[in-house]
């Protein structure tokens, strides 16, 4: 689905990622975990073409991602942040339907596909209406993922989608987005910096340390043995 070979990234002097090789295989969740500043949001950042590798190649679904096609091959791609980046003079459903909008989407099938989403995340649709600063962090944060999916991408790529929320609504919205994850059968790429969180979403957990992948596979494998 997204193969990564010999990808490195610097700000300035600093190497953020070292050369770093990597397969994101498909319809399943794979965990980025790692200390703060280990580089894992450089490394989604650079899955989605946010920002472009100082070296190396990254191909989506076969296709060498460049500065021409990027745009067009985002549109396969939703991406969620911690602080769900939601644009503030838009309603929850404006900041959803933004792109099918622009797209030229009919308005029959934007109300169709909004409503299946307000369900799949469990929005109350009476907040539709709302700006962002109205909503909750919980419900912030089921806008972004609707955002994220109106498109229905291949790959639904999240950096700390649950870090900005209090612990309950954590617990909540976990085990939710695990259900749209599962109900979709999506390729998922997942940041984190919670072993917790890694256990429970991850099919493969990938271990970054300083710029370098240290260690990667099944929960299993990171679990110390006598
Ligand atoms: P993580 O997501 O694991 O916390 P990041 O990918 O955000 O790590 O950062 C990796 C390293 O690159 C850190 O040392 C960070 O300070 C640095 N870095 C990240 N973004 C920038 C930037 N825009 N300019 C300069 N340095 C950056
Ligand atoms: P949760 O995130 O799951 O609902 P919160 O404590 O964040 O829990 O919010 C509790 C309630 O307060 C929610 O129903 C939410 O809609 C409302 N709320 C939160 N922030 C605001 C705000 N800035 N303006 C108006 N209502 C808000």
């Amino acid at each position: 689905m997204l193969e990564l070979e010999a990808v490195s990234k610097r700000y300035g002097g600093a190497i953020a990622l070292h050369a770093t090789d990597l397969s994101i295989s498909p319809g399943r969740t794979t965990v980025l975990i790692g200390p703060s500043g280990c580089g894992k949001s450089t490394l989604l950042r650079l899955m989605i073409g946010l920002i472009q590798p100082d070296t190396g190649s990254i191909r989506f679904g076969g296709t060498l991602l460049t500065a021409a096609n990027i745009l067009e091959q985002r549109r396969e791609m939703g991406y969620v942040i911690q602080e769900g980046g939601l644009f503030p003079h838009f309603t929850a459903q404006g900041n959803i339907t933004l792109v099918a909008d622009h797209l030229g989407w009919d308005k029959v099938r934007i109300q169709q596909r909004l409503g299946e989403l307000v369900i799949l995340t469990r929005f109350p649709s009476e907040a539709l209406d709302r700006y962002p600063t109205q909503l909750s962090g919980g419900q912030r944060q089921r806008v972004a993922l609707m955002r994220a999916l109106m498109l229905d991408p291949d790959l639904l790529l999240l950096d700390e989608p649950l870090g900005a929320l209090d612990p309950l609504n954590r617990y909540e919205l976990q085990s939710e987005l695990k259900n749209v994850f599962r109900s979709l059968g999506k390729t998922v790429v997942m940041v984190t910096h919670d072993m917790g969180e890694a256990a429970y979403f991850g099919d493969h957990i990938v271990l970054l340390q300083e710029g370098t992948i240290v260690q990667q596979g099944k929960i299993q494998d990171f679990v110390e043995r006598p």
